[in-house]
């Protein structure tokens, strides 16, 4: 199939090119050229915040039915052209397409339509008399022009999850997409501005260290909204900090996986094979970090190694592939420099993949690590690659203790039989979601988000509507 490439920047309701030299959009399967992208200007940010301030006041006085409704056809516009998506997002980052067009396009697809509905239900609590001869209401109202930053593992995806309440909500929206992955970004823009009113989301592509961080230090920006680094959060809350700005943060993530003695293996040995690799690992929810029992440890790392070695990528029939490769030379080298450092350990044994593999492009082998301990930098650190370690343990306090002895709090799964086990052992995990016998799943109804420095505010569902409002008390006296 022969891709058109939108490269036009959102600006007001316009589209103009980008004023800068940007970054070279390349493609993960072969490391070719696949545009150089010029990015936006300082003017141009200006621009874009400007138009999105304008756009305000309209916006957050539509009605949520109108607002409902612009949601429900832009849901509209990207069913019908979700081949054209699935097949720029699988060229940009790498993806296999069946990955792309068969579970991510119908999750943003959800999005849109999750939250058009969810508005409509939103509201302030009932009004009551709390002061003789005065009645007290709160609303719920939005909450200003947001600056909203992605990363590049789910490009089309984050954008939904990022736009789709604030725009809800009454919001207006600077989005910048990652300066790896900006093509999904600008191919939706061409939708936004035919359904929205002029300004209501404005989209630049650019670098972090310009584009990005000129938007979030910006005076015009009330919100910034980012899914990205630990590292980037904390510039993040540095940049809000100077004029006080509402900040949304969903940062890395570190997830453990608790497998008593009592699991089913094979079902096991499916989950981490399916979740701990899937987008070649580059997901802050992949399941990444084992514990597993000592009785059902050594059939595991077994098992797990057959499983995860008949893993397929990198193959020219692409309807074979289940991972692609990582979206960036950069990326992959920083994935082998993990596992390299962690095969130096003589406790450590890499039992399959280690090693890139192809030419041209950024394809990594999954791979299986065993008998790595508590305190070694593979436990500890987010690798953001398809690597799984595997850590034996012995009894479920020490489980416990290690599974929450990590900077990061976003997710984390139980695995057993017994369902006191593994209620008792969810209710002690601090991380933001638990999942039982399963792992990775996400669903538009229910929140997402982290605990500690997997950072905080919730990503789909109500709440994540409430996120991106404030609460107003309005008091009337009466006569
Ligand atoms: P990143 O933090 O490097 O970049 C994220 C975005 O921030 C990009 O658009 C980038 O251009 C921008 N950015 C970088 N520096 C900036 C600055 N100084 N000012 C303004 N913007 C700046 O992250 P990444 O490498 O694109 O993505 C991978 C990271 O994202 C991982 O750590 C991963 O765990 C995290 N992530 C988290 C979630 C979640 O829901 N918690 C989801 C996906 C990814």
């Amino acid at each position: 199939m022969s891709i058109e490439f939108d490269t036009g920047l959102l600006i007001g309701g316009r589209f103009e090119a980008g004023q800068e030299p940007g970054e070279k959009v390349l493609n993960p399967r072969t490391g070719a050229l696949i545009l150089d992208l010029p990015e936006a200007s300082t003017d141009q940010v200006d621009r874009a915040v400007a138009a999105a301030r304008a756009a305000f006041e309209g916006w957050s006085r539509a009605t949520p039915a109108e607002r409902s409704a612009a949601l429900l056809a832009i849901a509209a516009r990207i069913e019908a052209e979700a081949d054209g998506f699935a097949a720029l997002e699988a060229l940009n980052c790498g993806k296999p397409i069946n990955a792309a067009r068969g579970d991510e396009l119908p999750a943003v697809i959800d999005c849109f339509r999750f939250f058009a509905g969810a508005v409509r239900c939103l509201h302030g609590t009932i009004a009551g008399e709390y002061l003789a001869g005065h009645t007290s209401m709160i609303r719920r109202d939005a909450v200003g022009v947001v600056a909203s930053i992605a990363p590049w593992n789910y490009p089309l995806m984050m954008m939904a999850w990022k736009l789709a309440p604030a725009i809800a909500g009454g919001n207006t929206v600077v989005f910048k997409p990652s300066e790896q992955t900006p093509l999904t970004a600008l191919k939706l823009a061409r939708i936004l501005a035919e359904v929205l009113p002029e300004g209501v989301v404005n989209v630049l592509p650019g670098r972090g260290e310009t584009v990005g961080s000129y938007l979030i230090n910006h005076p015009g920006v009330d919100m910034i909204s980012l899914t990205g680094d630990v590292a980037t959060g904390r510039k993040m809350l540095d940049a809000a900090a100077r004029t006080v700005k509402r900040t949304h943060l969903e940062l890395g993530g570190k997830a453990p996986v608790l497998v008593f003695d009592d699991a089913d293996v094979s079902e096991v040995v499916a989950g981490l094979r399916a979740f701990g690799y899937y987008n070649a690992g580059q997901d802050c929810t992949a399941a990444c970090r084992v514990y597993a029992g000592r009785k059902i440890h050594d059939r595991l790392v077994a098992d797990l190694t057959a499983a995860v070695s008949t893993i397929v990528l990198g193959q020219a029939d692409d309807s074979t592939n289940e991972i692609g490769p990582l979206i960036s030379l950069r990326q992959r080298d920083r994935v082998a420099s993990f596992v390299e450092r962690a095969r130096e350990q003589a406790h450590i044994e890499v039992t399959t993949g280690g090693e890139a593999m192809g030419e041209g492009g950024f394809y990594y082998r999954p791979t299986v690590i065993a008998g790595a301990r508590q305190s070694d930098e593979i436990v500890r650190r987010e690798v953001f690659g398809p690597v799984v370690s595997i850590t034996p343990f012995a009894e479920v306090d020490e489980a416990v203790k290690w599974a929450n002895d990590s900077d990061y709090g976003l997710a984390s799964s139980v695995w057993t039989r017994d369902v006191g086990r593994a209620m008792a052992t969810a209710a002690r995990l601090r991380y933001g979601c638990t999942w039982i016998n399963t792992h990775f799943m996400l669903v538009n109804e229910m929140p997402h988000g982290g605990l500690k420095q997997s950072g905080y505010g919730k990503d789909l569902s109500a709440h994540s509507l409430e996120d991106y409002t404030v609460l107003r008390h309005v008091m009337i006296r009466h006569g």
